[in-house]
């Protein structure tokens, strides 16, 4: 949802290539195009004066570094500066306050509660091992409580089975109640929204808030709805004092102005985000990173994070070890690239390394790697298990049949060998790299022309990019997907 965002601020820092120092005079043009940018973000406006403000008077403070170019100087500001005002680091929930521990979900209209009430749980008991109970609280749309049964059961999540013709306060109570006596040690409250704010539901609201005594109260706000978004959160922190807020739907094109404006408006802590309609879909919300993302500094610690949860370290091994030795199998490769579907869409993977983004940018043509993969996924599913793991084995007869069975050409079933060997060998040359301790630079892999923040000069004395081969260079790099 940044990608806009990113672009322009690209673009200004590029004003400032070839300076010697920042003065007064030359980042003027800078700070008018990051103006442009956030304004163009949707960014409320008085934040967008603050922000800049502050990263001039830094930017004019800062001493010349010898040997650092000033552009890069000043992107470590912006990102501090963008990092600040969406709140620093990652505010995680205390959920060891009391037991049960009520966590009340609030917001308006299909802005993603119920959805977000079952993320939150799966969240809670797999990351936090929590034993977690939920509560349907909307009695306001009947099918609510239908909806977020769906999601417990699918979880294997309990849930209280509320009576709907209570008001809010007496289902919470009943609920509170149940799960006690279960000793359950976290309790999601699920409610009702309005399309817009309304006393009717806030006073219900607030009943149950006083009811539950400082419960965690988290709003979930739709970031596609930009600056209404941050208004209609300080309507419901004036009445509700919340103790966070979750951003939901940004992986839609939103443009970002709520996630950027928000803390800043609200003073109330940003705890999660919210990235598309599945219950895995939810990230914990750090600032600092999603600083680095926008700037297309990456975002490594995510990236291993989300490998962490997604990767059979036992099995990732053992893929390596036949990697190296060049016995990696199309059974193999099947394997790797069920890993890498569980790690989420490939645009948004490779956004995280440093510098890919601006390469995804130029190169445009990336963006059907996943439509890619599916076409290799039904070819492999064509062959014999035997044949996956030895393609050796594979004849013009074996490759008529596989093309029939996929419903592809003949020619699709020798182009995807041929690059199924091609990639073979370049992984094992790979890992004798990495083994012998130089570790190849994953940008220039890809595409043979991507400098990383902060290593410009060293990459330009490294490589120099030969016309033409640059895209075909890397394991998943152009010469798969094009
Ligand atoms: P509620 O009315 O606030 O409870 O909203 P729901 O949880 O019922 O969600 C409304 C719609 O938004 C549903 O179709 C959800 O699948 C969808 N939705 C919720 N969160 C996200 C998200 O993060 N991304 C996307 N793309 N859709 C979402
Ligand atoms: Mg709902």
């Amino acid at each position: 949802m940044f990608d806009s965002l990113s672009e322009k601020f690209s673009d200004a820092f590029k004003t400032l290539s070839g300076k010697s120092e920042i003065t007064e005079a030359n980042i003027d043009e800078t700070l008018k195009l990051v103006r442009t940018a956030l304004l163009e973000a949707d960014v409320n406006f008085k934040v967008v004066k603050m922000f800049l403000a502050s990263v001039k008077e830094k930017a004019l403070g800062e001493k010349v570094i010898r040997g650092v170019d000033p552009g890069e100087q000043f992107i470590k500001i912006v990102h501090d500066e963008l990092a600040s005002m969406m709140g620093n680091a990652h505010q995680e929930l205390d959920l060891d306050k009391k037991k049960p521990y009520p966590i009340l979900i609030c917001g308006l209209n299909g802005v993603g509660k119920t959805t977000f009430t079952g993320k939150l749980a799966l969240y809670l008991r797999s990351k936090k091992k929590k034993d977690v109970y939920l509560i349907p609280a909307d009695n306001f749309r009947p099918a609510a409580k239908d909806q977020l049964i769906i999601h417990a059961k699918n979880l294997g999540v309990e849930y209280f089975d509320s009576d709907l013709s209570l008001s809010p306060v007496e289902i919470v109570q009943a609920g509170m109640e149940e799960a006690k006596k279960l000793g359950k040690e976290v309790v999601i409250i699920d409610t009702a929204g309005r399309l817009q704010v309304d006393d009717d539901l806030m006073a219900a609201l607030v009943d149950v808030k006083n009811y539950l005594k400082d419960p965690e109260v988290l709003l979930v706000a739709d970031a596609m709805t930009g600056q209404e978004s941050v208004n209609v959160a300080k309507t419901f922190h004036e009445k509700m004092e919340l103790t966070g807020i979750v951003l939901s739907k940004m992986d839609s094109d939103a443009r970002g102005g709520a996630a950027l404006s928000m803390r800043y408006v609200t003073q109330v802590p940003i705890r999660f985000f919210s990235t598309g309609e599945k219950m895995k879909d939810l990230e914990p919300f750090h600032p600092d990173r999603l600083a680095k993302r926008i700037l297309d500094m990456g975002d490594v610690l995510t990236l291993v994070e989300k490998a962490e949860e997604a990767i059979d370290e036992k099995e990732a091994e053992a893929l390596m070890k036949k990697m190296e030795k060049n016995q990696f199998t199309i059974d193999d490769f099947m394997k790797q690239m069920g890993m890498m579907n569980k790690l989420g869409s490939m645009q948004g993977l490779l956004k995280m390394i440093p510098g890919m983004g601006g390469v995804l940018r130029q190169a445009g043509d990336l963006g059907d790697a996943e439509g890619e993969m599916k076409k290799m996924k039904v070819i492999i599913s064509s062959m014999t298990r035997e044949e996956r793991n030895n393609h050796k084995i594979i004849n013009d007869s074996r490759r008529e049949r596989i093309a029939k069975g996929s419903g592809r050409t003949k020619k699709d079933v020798d182009e995807f060998i041929a690059k199924f060997l091609q990639m073979r060998k370049m992984m094992s040359g790979m890992m004798g790299m990495m083994k012998g301790g130089n570790m190849p630079d994953l940008g220039a892999m890809m595409n043979g022309q991507a400098p990383m923040p902060g290593m410009r000069q060293q990459a330009q004395q490294r490589r120099k990019p030969k016309k033409g081969k640059g895209k075909n260079r890397g394991p998943f790099g152009g010469g798969f997907f094009k």
